[in-house]
């Protein structure tokens, strides 16, 4: 069994050496500009066109990330360049669950918590009492309930928080969260919220939903958290909404072109928490070990799950 490993910037050793030690009797090289030759298995993160070339034997290809829109294309432009039939994986989870969760909270409850008015008092050698916010006047509502926004949502309603949540498809659970579904329910979703978390693949349908019509639906002075991907934010609309005080403040973790320009207007906004993409990071240990494994079972002739459907962008 052939595996190819393609990285943009070459890296690849790592993940060599990680995948030998799950898959012993796997052949598995790193990519080289002009490698055209068989491979069973496609490793990679933002592939360029010719790594993507019909290659024979080619069973599945594996995406070292959660989010396709670096395969697919940021408007799922590029979903024709995948080879015919072959399945594209996504990471599910992997550790990047907890990491999200731990960025989320971390926000909110700075937000919820005033931990930003009592560093301004700090600087400025007062003691004062601000009057606490109360949880039933903080609704926070989480766009996606997939595999990292579900577990974003319970962890944040574990805190007391009533959470909503949105997702494509009506399934439900009992976890206690609301779950609005489609187009018909983001109203519900959204209205009156104090807290936006945006967790949704980037999708044709997806892309600049974080702007001013849905900022006019949160409660006056919310609170953005941005920890999926850039695209999904129209960036004059969060700006121009902090300026009218409609938007109180946001942590952003994606950005439309990273790393962020230095003459970024974004740099010098008052009330902006700037993170360089860090919310949920690819932990090599735990990638490696659920490609591995799903690897094997495919040999085993058993179906895996994390397939993405390319009409559908994630
Ligand atoms: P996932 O399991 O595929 O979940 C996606 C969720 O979004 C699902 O609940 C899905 O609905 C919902 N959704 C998709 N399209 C929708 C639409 N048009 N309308 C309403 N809901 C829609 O993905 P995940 O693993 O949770 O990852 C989510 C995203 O996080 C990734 O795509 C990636 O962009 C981002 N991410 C960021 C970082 C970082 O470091 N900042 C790290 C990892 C991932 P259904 O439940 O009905 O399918």
């Amino acid at each position: 069994m052939d595996i190819l490993i393609f990285s943009p910037d070459g890296k690849t050793a790592a993940y060599e050496t990680g995948l030998a030690e799950h898959l012993p009797q796997a052949s598995i090289r790193g990519w080289q500009p002009g490698d055209t030759a068989p491979a069973d298995y496609l490793v990679l993160w933002k592939p360029n066109a010719q790594v993507l070339q019909p290659r024979e034997r080619l069973k599945a290809i594996f995406n070292l990330g959660a989010g396709v829109d670096a395969v697919l294309g940021t408007r799922g432009e590029d979903a024709q360049r995948l080879p015919a039939g072959v399945p594209l994986v996504r990471l599910e989870d992997a550790g990047m669950a907890d990491q999200m969760a731990q960025y989320v909270s971390a926000a909110a409850l700075r937000y919820f918590r005033r931990l930003d008015e009592f560093d301004a008092q700090q600087t400025q050698g007062q003691w004062k009492f601000q009057k606490p916010n109360r949880l039933a006047d903080f609704p926070v509502a989480v766009l996606g309930y997939g595999t990292l926004g579900a577990h974003v949502a319970k962890a944040l309603k574990s805190f007391g928080f009533p959470v909503r949540a949105w997702r494509r498809s009506p399934r439900s659970d009992d976890s206690g969260i609301t779950l609005h579904h489609g187009e018909a329910g983001f109203d519900a979703c959204v209205s009156g919220a104090r807290i936006l978390v945006n967790l949704l693949p980037l999708t044709p349908q997806t892309v600049n939903v974080l702007n001013a019509g849905l900022f006019a639906k949160l409660a006056h002075g919310a609170f953005l958290i941005n920890v999926a991907r850039g695209a999904h934010l129209v960036e004059d609309d969060l700006l121009a909404a902090l300026d009218s005080g409609q938007m109180a403040a946001a942590t952003l973790d994606v950005f439309r072109t990273e790393p962020l320009p230095t003459d970024h207007p974004f740099w010098r906004a008052p009330r902006l928490t700037l993170t360089p993409h860090i919310s949920a990071l690819t932990l090599r240990d735990e990638t490696v070990a659920q490609i591995a494994g799903k690897i094997a079972a495919l040999e085993r002739g058993e179906s895996i799950t994390g397939i993405v459907d390319p009409a559908r962008g994630y």
